[in-house]
């Protein structure tokens, strides 16, 4: 057993409100600069939609991830070293400016310097690449809300799996059906990133798992950009080397919560660390899609297992950072509440980002072809939902539906329990069946109850020790150098991976 540790995160999509103020905060901190313009380390797409950079999960098209071929090892979708070398000047694989957006600003100046006259003054936009004068086409969240659904909501590649029916359905006016996907870096245990970059650029740190680029070893391949199915490297035109969501490190060595964590407005946003066996990984990356997410969850650790305390003390994760694992939201509702799921699974890159698929948009039914919000079931049947779960599922769960009904059904139960409680206008006997279909008891959904509703920001954000004095004196003189290939804490880059 070789037990490491990992930042890792969950997003409850039920409580996002898509205000984008997860990406502001990102934007100002960290990608305000020049060649950084169009880069979004954090967006938040509207879902069904094609997203940014468009279409990024079509891998037939962008050959992000790697593939699963014969019960062997997983190999990348790019292909094997020599012919990746051998597209090393020319990888068409890459998304293109009009994928992501030209990006803009205005040319605010003619509402203070225009002549007097007739008409106001307005603000005409300006590319930030040309200088010139543009039409705006394209945007980051250009389809947000469902904003011009026949040209992106219709062409998400999620829909794919739904039949004609179900299709046209999600797209009647009267029932029209969306929600927010916010995205970052998912900071992966076998990311395609590290293992695609030929300079050795990209690395997963030895202490937390935080996966970064090292800037001065980058030679702007773009390996990484193609490589990374959710499109999460950004290349800089201006400095020439590749980018990443950081997950502000600086903060989290110092027990501040990433910018977009400290801004969420829905804290929506949990972090936590997770242990995990390294020693597992490749093997729960042979299962077939639809044993993925329990493969995934198997991997993950109970941090009160006595030989799990040991194998972690042995690789030099010590007592207080066990502590803070023990109370980490991202482990109960991953792994003690399974309601949390990794977003594509299939890409097969161990995201350690997870998502609590969104009730909210199947708690409305429709009826004779209307959608009814107060039907007298008061809580509708989950398989009437407008969105149908095969497209959940097809986000986040490799297209197996039982563990999106599960998680669906959970907070469902959930709901019902508090309603009981706080109204009273629920049979008894129907919350408990619905707790019982769940394997729930009465305190598991107070539980669950309270840190999706009530939670503090420390019940949300848990940032095990970095222990930095530590991990320094474990270094040899050459920590420098070691800093930008394994990060502090460890002699060597520790093998990851497939
Ligand atoms: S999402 Fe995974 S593969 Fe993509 S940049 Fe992040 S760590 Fe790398
Ligand atoms: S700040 Fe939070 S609620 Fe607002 S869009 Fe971002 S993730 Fe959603």
């Amino acid at each position: 057993m070789d037990v490491r540790l990992q930042i890792s995160m969950v997003f409850h999509l039920d409580k996002c409100i898509g205000c984008h103020t997860c990406s502001i905060a990102c934007k100002n901190v960290w990608t305000d600069r020049k060649g950084a313009e169009y880069m979004w380390w954090n967006n938040v797409e509207t879902k069904p939609g094609t997203g940014y950079p468009t279409a990024w999960e079509d891998q037939g098209k962008y050959k992000g991830g790697w593939e699963q071929k014969n019960g062997g090892k997983p190999e990348l979708k790019m292909g094997k070293r020599s012919s990746r070398l051998l597209n090393i000047f020319h990888n068409p694989a890459l998304p293109r400016m009009d994928d992501y957006y030209e990006p803009f600003t205005y040319k605010y100046e003619d509402l203070f310097d225009s002549p007097e006259g007739a008409d106001q003054p307005t603000a005409r936009p300006i590319s930030m690449v040309t200088g010139k004068f543009m039409d705006i086409e394209a945007g980051p969240n250009w389809d947000d809300d469902l904003g011009g659904s026949p040209v992106y909501a219709k062409n998400d590649p999620n829909l794919e799996g739904l039949t004609p029916e179900q299709r046209q359905e999600l797209f009647d006016v009267e029932r029209l059906v969306f929600f927010y996907l916010p995205r970052i870096c998912n900071h992966c245990l076998n990311p395609g990133c590290v293992a695609a970059c030929p300079s050795g650029a990209i690395y997963k740190r030895g202490e937390d798992g935080v996966v970064l680029i090292n800037q001065e070893v980058c030679r702007g391949w773009r390996m990484c950009v193609s490589a990374c199915p959710y499109k999460k490297t950004y290349y800089n035109w201006s400095t020439g080397k590749s980018e990443k969501c950081i997950l502000c490190f600086p903060r989290l060595e110092t027990g501040q919560a990433p910018a977009c964590f400290h801004s969420c407005v829905g804290r929506i946003r949990y972090l936590g660390g997770l242990l995990y066996d390294a020693d597992r990984l490749v093997d729960s990356l042979k299962v077939d899609d639809t044993n993925l997410v329990d493969a995934h969850r198997d991997l993950i650790l109970d941090p009160r297992d006595p030989v799990v305390r040991a194998n972690a003390k042995k690789n030099g994760i010590d007592e207080r950072t066990l502590e803070a694992i023990e109370r980490s939201p991202v482990y109960r509702y991953v792994k003690e509440w399974k309601l949390a799921l990794p977003l594509h699974p299939e890409f097969r890159t161990l995201p350690m980002l997870f998502y609590v698929p969104p009730l909210l948009p199947v708690m409305a039914k429709t009826e004779d072809g209307v959608y009814d919000a107060a039907n007298e079931e008061l809580f509708s049947p989950i398989d009437k939902a407008r969105l149908p779960i095969q497209y959940l599922a097809s986000l986040f769960s490799a297209g197996n539906t039982d563990h999106v009904s599960y998680a669906l059904r959970k907070q469902y139960a959930v709901r019902m329990f508090k309603r009981l409680e706080t109204v009273g206008d629920v049979d008894t006997a129907v919350v408990r069946q619905a707790l019982a279909e769940c394997g729930m008891d009465e305190a598991e959904a107070e539980a669950i109850y309270r840190l999706t509703s009530l939670p503090t920001m420390d019940e949300r954000v848990v940032i095990p020790p970095s222990h930095r004095e530590e991990a320094m004196a474990m270094l040899d003189d050459n920590m420098w150098e070691q800093k930008g290939s394994a990060g502090f804490g460890f002699r060597e880059a520790p093998a990851r991976g497939a």
